[in-house]
């Protein structure tokens, strides 16, 4: 017997690393009309390193390092693993913490040698009250702006209420983001878009080098899940590409959602409707031209 169009079409999809989770969506990858992508770990490689160290007032950078990383010990986050490493690049042990919370798309908190440590974006300064300008908060937000100009994450360590610290992360790009965003384009005329809680400024530099100017940064989990439903006004498909916990709401608000295989969270992968089990981008604008090839037989 011959296989329903669908059905061979899945099966090659599989071939070319994607797994596509039924026939319905296999149907509707060529529906497209917009594409939005997830930025850490999905048009980048999320594997970010630390590539500056500041302290601030009188902090040294080993004690900044050492405190983050062992507020970071729990962390399952792209960022947390890079404090992390960075530590450990400098010999430093990583103290045990304690009463451990993360905050989706913020950072994270703990007690870490009877200390209260807060890591995380530079939002995180505006939580404390209005008090009279503290110059190490001014010093800690001069010094994120700048790094965050340059195109990079900044991440601040707060130590029982003070800043003293910054750390500048840098992450690269996939190699097949810029060939892949063209690809999709010309293919369906899909209009790609970012959706990153990571600074601006960072969005901005990884949006240019991947050929995207519909730019989302700032965006908490269910800020995505928003940007999601905006799209889709006029009943307009969106296809979003993810791999975090934090994609997992705005995944399944999608018409459809991908994601990344390898280094996607269990809940990102559980959301979705298509994974790139090899998290190789190119592979879906391919699985989109499949989905076409199938309907044009099915008719
Ligand atoms: P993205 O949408 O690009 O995948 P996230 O929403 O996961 O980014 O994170 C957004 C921002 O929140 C990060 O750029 C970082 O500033 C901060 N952040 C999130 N998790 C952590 C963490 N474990 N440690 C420090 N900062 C964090
Ligand atoms: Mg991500």
């Amino acid at each position: 017997a011959t296989m329903p169009p669908l059905l061979s079409a899945i099966a090659l999809a599989g071939r070319h690393g994607v797994l596509v989770k039924s026939a319905v969506v296999m149907e509707h990858l060529a529906d497209t009309e917009v594409v939005a992508f997830d930025k850490t770990g999905t048009l980048t490689e999320g594997h970010p390193r630390v590539v500056d160290v500041r302290p601030i007032g009188d902090a040294c950078t080993e004690e900044v390092l050492r405190l983050a990383a062992g507020a970071e010990h729990p962390s399952e986050h792209p960022v947390g693993a890079a404090v992390r490493a960075a530590a450990q690049d400098h010999g430093l042990p990583v103290p045990a913490a304690t009463d451990f919370t993360s905050v989706p798309g913020r950072g994270v908190r703990a007690v870490v040698d009877g200390r209260q440590v807060a890591v995380g974006s530079p939002v995180l300064l505006d939580d404390r009250p209005p008090t009279a300008a503290d110059p190490a908060v001014a010093q800690a937000r001069a010094v994120a702006a700048d790094a965050q100009a340059t195109g990079h994450t900044a991440v601040v360590v707060i130590v029982d209420g003070a800043s003293v610290g910054v750390l500048t992360l840098a992450d690269r790009i996939r190699a097949d983001a810029a060939t892949t965003v063209t690809a999709l384009t010309r293919l369906t005329g899909a209009r790609p878009m970012l959706l990153t809680g990571d600074n601006p400024g960072a969005a901005g530099h990884l949006a240019a080098e991947a050929g995207i100017s519909d730019v989302h940064a700032g965006l908490l989990p269910q800020d995505k899940v928003d940007r999601v439903r905006a799209a889709q006004t006029d009943g307009r498909r969106v296809l979003l590409v993810g791999d975090g916990v934090n994609d997992a709401p705005a995944l399944a608000a999608a018409d459809l959602g991908v994601a990344m295989g390898r280094g996607g969270s269990d809940l990102a992968l559980q959301s979705s409707d298509a994974v790139l089990v090899r998290d190789d981008l190119a592979a879906l604008p391919t699985a989109i031209a499949l989905s076409r090839r199938a309907r044009r037989l099915v008719k």
